[in-house]
């Protein structure tokens, strides 16, 4: 009865929807699942900053609309954090803005600067927000497809000058879900001068900045010579603090890029409840040191998985950052049927790479939120497939 907007339509189809309808059966039954499928931190919130949430939600001042452009105790305490962290300066009144969780700037930040009929830059395979906040804002996503030849960095010189003229923006994230890859900042320096050229904003996604193993330390974009000329970064509390549910992030860089976002958000939302806001300042303030605990033990996870998947023959990479590890299935195998397959004969869950993009199919994604224990459980239901 009702007719959906051309830009919904467009908006790619979730393929993940055959596995999560299997999951859900699977889970009926009874069956014992072990879940790779989901990148959310399993170990809990730090505790000083649930206690912080608990102490602000009880005072009145904290009841009412928070201002749009956030507290700037919140936008100084990012300001130290990026100062201590990537040794950045920071303006907190024009060059950061908080978000409701950093997906929330990242699919809002097209519309402030795309034109019907403007193309973005985007990653595939890719966290969905690029391509889905490009096609809601009336652009169109071109794809730079992010190959195993090439580190699954993006080859800049194969974008068409016909595309690069009708391009506003550039989307970059490393440690890059969902392959794990990490760049340097020999590829930043390109891709700055790259914008530069063409006019384009980058958007650098560094969600897991502090999720990084072996003694790798991944760089912020904006540490590159330029790279405040033309970009912005969006960072989160979701992966470091294990905070995915209560949505606090933020964008940085680029006074213009930041304050043409907070225009549309000022049209959008009407700030983040302002105890979270403490919260958050609890968690970037506070004690750090759960962190390497956490990277400790995805490391350890990582080691085992990857280990126990090679000892079956599978092509697992041992990434430096994030929580995934990205496996390239044999020649001509479909995803989506693949972990079909593991989940119908082994309970196992797994993503396909094709929910991330065309150029992730022949690979799945293993999430490393399961604890040890259950990996191997996991790595031993595997080898009886074979
Ligand atoms: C998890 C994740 C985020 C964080 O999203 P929030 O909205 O801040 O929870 C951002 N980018 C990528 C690539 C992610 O995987």
């Amino acid at each position: 009865m009702f007719k959906l907007s051309k830009k919904i339509i467009e908006l790619p189809p979730y393929l993940f929807l055959e596995i999560d309808k299997a999951k859900r059966k699977a889970r009926a039954e009874g069956r014992d699942i072990i879940d790779f499928g989901i990148g959310d931190p399993d170990q809990p919130t730090p505790k000083h900053i649930i206690e912080a949430l608990y102490q602000a939600a009880q005072d009145p001042a904290n009841h009412r609309y928070a201002l749009d452009q956030g507290m700037l105790s919140l936008r100084r305490a990012i300001e130290g954090w990026y100062k201590r962290r990537f040794d950045i300066n920071l303006n907190p009144d024009t060059e950061i803005i908080p978000l409701i969780g950093s997906k929330e700037g990242i699919a809002h930040f097209p519309v402030a600067f795309l034109n019907d009929g403007d193309y973005t830059l985007v990653p595939d395979p890719c966290y969905p927000p690029y391509k889905g906040g490009t096609i809601l804002a009336g652009g169109t996503p071109y794809l730079m497809p992010l190959l195993e030849s090439n580190d699954f960095l993006p080859d800049l010189k194969k974008v068409p000058l016909s595309i690069r003229k009708k391009a506003k923006i550039i989307y970059i994230n490393y440690p890059n879900n969902p392959t794990g890859a990490t760049a340097d900042k020999s590829f930043y320096k390109e891709v700055v001068k790259f914008a530069k050229e063409n006019k384009l904003i980058v958007v650098s996604d560094l969600a897991y900045s502090e999720m990084s193993y072996d003694g790798y330390r991944p760089p912020s974009f904006l540490e590159v010579e330029g790279a405040r000329d033309v970009a912005v970064e969006f960072h989160s509390l979701s992966k470091t603090y294990n905070m995915t549910g209560w949505r606090v992030g933020w964008a940085c860089g680029n006074p213009e890029l930041v304050s043409a976002l907070e225009k549309v958000k000022s049209n959008v939302d009407s700030g983040i409840f302002s105890a979270l806001q403490l919260a958050g300042i609890a968690a970037l303030e506070g004690p750090q040191d759960h962190i390497s605990r956490m990277c400790a033990i995805y490391q350890e996870r990582r080691n085992v998985l990857v280990k126990g998947l090679d000892a079956l023959g599978w092509q697992a990479r041992l990434n430096k950052a994030t929580f995934y590890v990205w496996i390239k299935l044999p020649k001509n195998t479909d995803s989506v049927k693949f972990s079909a397959h593991i989940l119908g004969k082994a309970d196992i869950v797994v993503t396909p790479g094709v929910g991330f993009g065309k150029y992730g199919e022949g690979y799945i994604r293993m999430a490393l939120t399961v604890p040890e224990p259950r990996i191997n459980e996991a790595l031993e239901r595997l080898k009886k497939l074979k």
